[in-house]
């Protein structure tokens, strides 16, 4: 039952997942209706202002937890007693954990939320989610939503059963759905000659049927298994009654943040430094900007091809000035460009610029390039997209 991906937490994994998601983030920013709430969200001219009106500019940080034990040996399992301490280290920093229904609220435009806040995520419904982690959990008082694939419920082992989730709801507990198999959602590994569209149906609306009609709550929200997702899934949940889609890429949320990718930091043991990063990206304002303005290309950024540019260069060499970004840590800075995942771009950091030339003739017309590193602050990037056209002519070669 474990979920055996290793290293989902560094930027290198990060960057694989992303790449084979480039394109589509991309057209998700495009889509229309995504993200929902900037798209319903109210303005200063809006007829009925509200003082519970959303904070455009308020950062949420998802965590997502899996299992809680005392001897955690892999990257999915942590120590009762360091979810503890991180709890504790919450509350002693006053970083509010809201409930998923302020955040949706807050998503759809409806709700005022603090300005920084920690919403809590735990995985797979794992028993020690029931019975180590939920008592921890109300001695904060804290708020936390159970994202559950429904072929590991009530199956015994390590599972929980559909009564203790029960008790979970009645005592406030929210829940989403995190599939049905927990089979990789883009290229599912059991699904061996059987129709993949029946397929993927099941996985995002049959799973949420059992879960609805087993705990009577709506099921909207949605965490992607190893966060793996492409347009196609997040379009087709979006228009079918999921409001929020969880990934794994490990970045603050803000009200722009486009509904069918909503990063989430996965915590655990093995990888510590997780979770810091997570308060650096709540409280660190340069690394939650930056990766905000990512979404939207950034503007503090300078790239070549420039965001939305037209080339007609097979060959073209992608650049980007990172000075905006401050003390890049120059081994923490990584490119990827769809249709060739991660490449070994040059960074110097006497000048902050970055440099990557394309080695094989463009072939597709919308090329995105995303682009992520650290510095002091936590992670800092930009994701922006040109566009090929070997028609074009524009400047005589
Ligand atoms: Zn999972």
């Amino acid at each position: 039952m474990s979920v055996s991906n290793t290293g989902p937490f560094s930027w290198g994994y990060c960057l694989r997942v992303l790449a084979l998601a480039l394109l589509p983030i991309t057209s998700v920013f495009a889509q229309s209706g995504t993200p929902v709430a900037a798209r319903t969200s109210a303005t200063p001219t809006q007829q009925n202002p509200s003082p519970q009106q959303a904070n455009k500019d308020a950062i949420v940080v998802v965590l997502g937890y899996h299992r809680f034990e005392d001897r955690p040996r892999d990257m999915l399992a942590i120590h009762p007693q360091a979810f503890r301490e991180q709890m504790q280290t919450l509350k002693n920093r006053g970083i509010p954990v809201i409930s998923l229904k302020d955040f949706l609220s807050w998503r759809k435009g409806e709700k005022a939320i603090p300005a920084r806040s920690v919403l809590i995520t735990i995985d797979d419904g794992y028993l020690s989610g029931y019975a180590t982690a939920w008592p921890i959990l109300k001695e904060f008082g804290y708020p936390f939503v159970m994202y559950l694939y429904t072929n590991y419920v009530n199956v015994g082992g390590k599972s929980m059963t559909w009564d203790q989730l029960r008790e979970m709801r009645d005592a406030g507990v929210e829940f989403g759905n995190h599939s049905a198999s927990h089979d990789n959602m883009v290229h599912p590994k059991k699904l061996k000659g059987g129709n993949y569209q029946e397929w993927l149906k099941n996985e995002l609306f049959g799973s949420k049927q059992i879960l609805e009609s087993q705990l009577n709550v709506p099921i909207n929200t949605f965490a992607f298994p190893y966060g793996i997702h492409n347009a196609q899934i997040r379009e087709d949940a979006l228009k079918n009654g999921y409001v929020a889609m969880f990934t794994v890429n490990p970045v603050p949320i803000r009200f722009s943040s486009p509904a069918g990718a909503l990063g989430r930091f996965i915590i655990s043991s093995t990888h510590p430094a997780t979770f810091k990063n997570a308060l650096r990206a709540l409280e660190g304002a340069a690394g939650g900007i930056a990766v905000h303005e990512a979404r939207t290309s950034s503007p503090l950024i300078t790239t070549e091809p420039k965001n939305d540019e037209n080339i007609d260069n097979p060959l073209p060499e992608i650049k980007a000035d990172l000075a905006p970004f401050g003390n890049v840590q120059s081994e923490s800075v990584r490119l990827a460009i769809s249709g060739f995942g991660p490449v070994s771009a040059n960074y110097d950091p006497a000048t902050k610029q970055l440099s990557y030339k394309i080695t094989r003739p463009l072939r597709e017309k919308k090329i995105t390039v995303f682009l992520s590193a650290k510095n002091e602050t936590g992670p800092v990037g930009t994701t922006w997209t040109f566009h090929y056209d070997p028609k074009l002519k524009t400047t005589p070669r």
